[in-house]
């Protein structure tokens, strides 16, 4: 059959690959010049099926009250009378109990698994070298506070299959001898989690697909309108109307104003994420592997010879702009840990960049034939992989060409639906 995939970011483009496996005839749609021309542009690189869990903690209403009143808090909220944002908010408190912590966090270690998997299976498929290194990740904890929290959060995921280790600062050192200088107490180690570049791998899967017969289509903005009649819809590419047997929407942070225009309210919130990427100056002062600082919250990933830096998660709506101020926090905790590793004296090397984490209320994906139950499944909803997409890609990718072949999905999904 003729899939249309709108949007061309990791989901996308992972997307496509799962249905052209299939044998059908897919066009992928985008606005940008490029794939991964927005939030999967310039992410942290982590692939932390490790960290997959859900943002509405037990004690998430601290966290939110930090957020609205401490301007120097990771996560912050800019917008507080957005509507948008209080009902998403809202969504988000519910879910901020014991029980839905417990459900929703082992859906999400489950499903990060599976997604793991299924990246790990098509870089082998496709022979991408998009620098992926399981090395495991570390996470650098400078307090005691922080070392107390990895390992109250190391005992949660080993119940759930996977093997993070607590270690000693002498040990941090043994796995990263750049971490020498540092003043840190320990750390937790990931031996699963792994890193690579997102914006390699979605750019090289366009082109190995279009090598292969999938058709992408870029400078095109994709519309929507619904027929109050007969509550069918019609999709258009910069306004001209595309006919296909079904569609798959991944337009990221933006898959909630195409459901608007279907009068759909799909609970996706932006929250915008800050991401620099600086030249190495020494690597045997630098990290060799990716991870966070637990304390700050900027995560690193070395990249050939740059560093990716990305930190904060801002709830300020559509909004991606920034300035050199949202930046020096990354510059600051980067340089705490590996003093002298990186080249900051030539501002035109150095990227800034920021952009959208497209955020469901409860940190799980949009993976689903039916919104609000519209539609006859042939719009299939893709979206909402929030801080996590990398490491979901694949695996999201291949859910929703289970829904496209209307097949048994090789995720249970029921596993993340409310109960
Ligand atoms: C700072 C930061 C760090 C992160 N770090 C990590 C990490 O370490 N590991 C991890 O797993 N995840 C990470 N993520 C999350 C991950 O980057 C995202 O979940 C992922 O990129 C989302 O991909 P997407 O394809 O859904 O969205 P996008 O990449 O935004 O793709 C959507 C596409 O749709 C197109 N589009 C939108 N609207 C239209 C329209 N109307 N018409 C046509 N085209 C349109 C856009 O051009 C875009 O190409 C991070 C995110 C941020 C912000």
């Amino acid at each position: 059959m003729k899939v249309i995939v709108l949007g061309a970011g990791l989901i996308g483009v992972a997307t496509a690959y799962y249905l052209w496996r299939d044998g059908h005839e897919v066009e992928v749609l985008d606005r940008a010049d490029a794939p991964a021309s927005e939030t999967s542009y310039a992410n942290a690189c982590l692939i932390s099926s490790s960290r997959a869990l859900p943002w509405p903690t037990p004690t998430a209403h601290k966290t939110v009250w930090r957020a609205l009143t401490d301007s120097a808090a990771p996560m912050r909220i800019v917008k507080p009378l957005d509507p948008r944002l209080w009902k998403w908010g809202g969504e988000f408190l519910s879910y901020a109990n014991d029980n839905e912590y417990a459900r929703l966090t082992k859906a999400k270690l489950a499903f990060a698994k599976f997604c793991q998997d299924e990246l790990q299976a098509t870089l082998t498929e496709t022979g991408i070298d998009c620098g992926y290194l399981q090395r495991g990740l570390l996470y650098v904890c400078r307090s005691e506070a922080t070392l107390s929290a990895a390992t109250a959060r190391a005992e949660l995921v080993a119940k759930h299959g996977y093997d993070v280790r607590i270690v000693s600062r002498d040990e941090a050192i043994a796995l990263e001898p750049s971490l020498a200088n540092a003043d840190f107490v320990g750390a937790s180690f990931a031996v699963s989690d792994a890193q690579g570049d997102s914006r390699v791998f979605t750019r090289t899967l366009a082109k190995f697909l279009s090598a292969r017969g999938v058709k992408f289509r870029f400078g095109v903005e994709v519309s929507a309108t619904l027929s109050m009649i007969d509550r069918g819809y019609g999709i258009y590419a910069n306004r001209e109307p595309v006919e296909a047997d079904k569609f798959v929407v991944a337009l990221g942070p933006r898959s909630f104003h195409f459901a608007k225009q279907l009068s759909l309210k799909l609970p996706i919130y932006p929250v915008k994420g800050f991401s620099l990427t600086v030249p190495i100056k020494d690597f045997s002062r630098a990290p060799t592997r990716g991870g966070i600082c637990e304390d700050s919250l900027v995560a690193y990933c070395p990249l050939g010879d740059t560093m990716r830096l990305t930190t904060g998660a801002h709830f300020a709506g559509d909004d991606t702009t920034f300035t050199d101020r949202d930046f020096v926090h990354h510059r600051e905790s980067f340089e705490s840990l590996f003093p002298g590793a990186l080249d900051w004296r030539d501002e035109s090397k150095i990227e800034r960049w920021a952009c959208l984490r497209p955020m469901t209320p409860s940190s799980l994906p949009i993976l689903t034939a039916t919104v609000d139950k519209f539609g006859d499944g042939t719009l299939v909803w893709n979206c909402g992989q929030g801080h996590i997409g990398w490491t979901m890609s694949c695996g999201s990718g291949k859910i929703a060409a289970d829904l496209v072949a209307e097949r048994h999905p090789s995720f249970a999904l029921n596993h993340m639906q409310k109960t």
